[in-house]
């Protein structure tokens, strides 16, 4: 496995090149991360993504994908929009989970930005069972070709065990 760092926190305080954003299509701002990041950062990201709408995404961004705006008033240099998938029990959709994390850490190389900071995609609203997305994070990031330090910044102290259980497990 590749260094992965762990912490618990609040990844809008992250002093790293880019923060990704668990977004949904819209761009739009939503709860969660989505609005601790717009909240956090200030109008500017908003002003990004509409602009992102106005332009090369009309329809957002498909799960799965990814795409880069400031970060505003962060210490971060980026903010990496990201979209996972709404967890179904009947439809196993973690090839798109994987994708979210593989195409944030595309962005991240094209940016040039040497230190990317996750939250736990898909895990809250969007319903992802917390063993399975902590597994498809750690695998996806590891089985990426990015070269920057890559963490995963987890808001509890359960999920921040998860996450070390499961790397833990994968080592
Ligand atoms: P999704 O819709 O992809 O499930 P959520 O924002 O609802 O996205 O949740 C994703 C994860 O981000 C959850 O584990 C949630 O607890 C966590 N989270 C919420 N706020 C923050 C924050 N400020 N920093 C880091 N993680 C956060």
């Amino acid at each position: 496995m590749r260094d992965i760092t762990l912490l618990q926190g609040d990844i809008t305080t992250m002093a790293v090149d880019a923060v990704v954003n668990a977004a949904n299509s819209s761009l739009l701002g939503g709860g969660g991360v989505d609005g601790a990041i717009h909240r956090a950062g200030g109008p500017a990201i908003l002003e990004a993504c509409r602009a992102l709408r106005a332009t090369t995404l009309p329809d957002g961004l498909p799960a799965g994908d990814a795409v880069a705006t400031t970060a505003g008033r962060m210490p971060a240099r980026w903010v990496i929009h990201t979209v996972g998938p709404v967890w179904s029990p009947r439809d196993d959709r973690s090839a798109v989970l994987a994708s979210a994390y593989r195409r944030s850490l595309e962005v991240a190389a094209e940016l040039g930005a040497a230190s990317v900071a996750f939250p736990a995609v898909s895990a809250g609203v969007y319903g992802w069972p917390h063993e399975s997305a902590a597994e498809i994070a750690l695998e996806s990031v590891d089985a990426s070709p990015y070269e920057g330090a890559v963490s995963f910044v987890l808001f509890s102290d359960a999920m921040l065990r998860v996450f070390e259980a499961t790397l833990d497990r994968l080592r």
